[in-house]
């Protein structure tokens, strides 16, 4: 922390904060405290000295100003889905009242709050045939899924989520509301997508919707014992599949939940996730040669409607404690697999929930022309997420079990990885897992600027 930061905050400070917001404003003494700074992971304290429910942008840059002028920390939470390090100290503004959702037909485009999750969105959109680019749960917040990149679910066939945002409305350190789009600011447009929550609280964001009437998609799901022969034959499938297929493969070591449908409760699955855009009957003979492996346990896979996204992922309905981690991946080869399953295979005492494998390129490998961006990631074949639930019994093996996988891994899996997939790491790590030199480089010049006192310091933040 800086010395010119206070490491807590004088009561009168805290009434001086309350004369300038409509929202509430909570310490940990006020009822509605835990329910103001709930995340959806578990595992992460998030205790801020004081909370501010913001009601509206006034009330973001009142709090924004409050804490530049008494020097003090900022964060900022919507859903709580990145709360991945812990918050201790300084100012939380939750956005989660900032509703606004409006979805125009004609123009192809939505509007939302800061607070908005995809959900609503697709609930606007998908009656007009369009869509948002969301990802695996449409339980996640638009705006910060957003800022870090946002891979979707379709995102080999669209690009990234950052490449379809219009414009944004911004509060920036000093307090000051900007509104930043390609004309407007467009240096500041740029650097928020991909720079994450890095250089000021998005307020609001516009972006372009895409026309899909439905897709083909879903889960097939093996029999763990046959892992082996799912991640070669996924991994050949995957060397030359067309843009029209986003695919993932997961090993799941699923907890006797309720949460967890009845087949797969307390068992160890594998897990193909399927999302085509290509007419029914290409899009089905395309998923012939994974559809021929032998005894699946469970095939979802057929025409569904954009606002059943969540069915082919399968991520956790509620909030759930856990630790994970994310790194871009070289290649799945023979090797690859024969290291993944020595440490997380059918045979291996592995406490980790979940171990996916993202297939990446296609669209999500070119940048919207005539844009610069932060966005990482684009050159990547794979990405790896890692995933352990931190209650007992395993919870405490979660986090060398993970390290265990990666370095089994070996030169298979980079250094780097993508935003909103660094998870539990802290500030210096993270700066150099997810942007190039060059991306970072230009980030933290932008913090230099824009946020010299370096008071957005939570969660994924670069340092000045
Ligand atoms: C179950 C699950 C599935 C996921 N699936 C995907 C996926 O498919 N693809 C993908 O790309 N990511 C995925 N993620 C990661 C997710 O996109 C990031 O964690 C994202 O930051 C979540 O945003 P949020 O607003 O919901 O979360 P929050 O925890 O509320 O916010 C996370 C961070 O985003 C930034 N932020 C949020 N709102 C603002 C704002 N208004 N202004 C400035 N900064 C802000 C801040 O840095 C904040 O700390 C997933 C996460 C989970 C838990």
């Amino acid at each position: 922390m800086s010395p010119s930061i206070s490491p807590s905050i004088p009561p009168a400070d805290v009434g001086d904060l309350r004369q300038h917001v409509a929202g509430p404003v909570l310490t940990p003494q006020d009822d509605g405290y835990e329910t103001e700074t709930a995340a959806y992971n578990l595992a992460t304290p998030i205790r801020p000295d004081v909370v501010v429910g913001a009601q509206d942008a006034d009330d973001v840059a009142a709090a924004v100003a409050w804490a530049a002028a008494h020097h003090v920390p900022l964060g900022v939470q919507a859903t709580g889905h990145g709360a991945d390090v812990p918050m201790q100290g300084g100012l939380l503004i939750s956005t989660a009242r900032l509703q606004e959702c409006t979805v125009d037909p004609q123009s192809r485009t939505a509007r939302v709050g800061a607070g908005v999750r995809w959900r609503s969105v697709l609930e606007a959109s998908v009656p007009h045939g369009l869509v948002g680019l969301s990802g695996s749960t449409t339980d996640v917040g638009v705006v910060g899924y957003t800022l870090g990149g946002g891979l979707p679910v379709l995102g080999r066939t669209f690009g990234f989520a950052a490449d379809h945002v219009r414009s944004f409305e911004v509060v920036t350190p000093d307090g000051r509301r900007r509104a930043v789009d390609a004309a407007h600011e467009p240096e500041l447009f740029g650097l928020l997508r991909g720079g994450k929550g890095n250089l000021g609280v998005v307020t609001a964001m516009e972006f372009e919707l895409l026309p899909l009437d439905g897709l083909y998609g879903g889960a097939v799901i093996y029999p763990g014992a046959h892992a082996r022969e799912v991640l070669t034959a996924w991994s050949r499938w995957t060397a030359d599949l067309p843009e029209s297929v986003s695919t993932s493969i997961a090993l799941l070591r699923l907890p006797a939940m309720d949460i967890v449908p009845e087949p797969l409760r307390d068992r160890f699955v594998v897990h193909l996730r399927y999302a085509c855009t290509a007419p029914a009957e290409e899009a089905e003979r395309l998923l012939a040669p994974m559809r021929a492996l032998p005894d699946p346990v469970m095939d979802t896979v057929g025409p569904m409607s954009y606002r059943d996204v969540d069915a082919i992922h399968m991520d956790p309905p509620v909030p759930i404690p856990y630790r994970e981690t994310g790194r871009l991946l070289e290649d799945v080869d023979d090797d690859a697999v024969d290291a993944l399953l020595a440490q997380a295979g059918p045979d291996a005492d592995c406490p980790l929930a979940l171990i996916e494998i993202r297939l990446l390129g296609g669209a999500l490998s070119r940048a919207a022309e005539g844009t610069t961006d932060l966005v990482a990631g684009r050159d990547g074949r794979y990405v790896i997420g890692l995933v352990g639930l931190t209650v007992p019994p395993h919870g405490d093996r979660v986090p060398a079990a993970i390290e265990d996988v990666l370095t089994a891994l070996g030169g298979h899996v980079s250094e780097r990885t993508l935003v909103n997939f660094l998870g539990s790491v802290d500030g210096d790590e993270a700066f150099s897992r997810a942007w190039s030199s060059d991306a970072g480089s230009r980030l933290r010049a932008a913090k230099d600027a824009y946020d010299p006192e370096n008071l957005l310091r939570f969660q994924h933040a670069v340092r000045p």
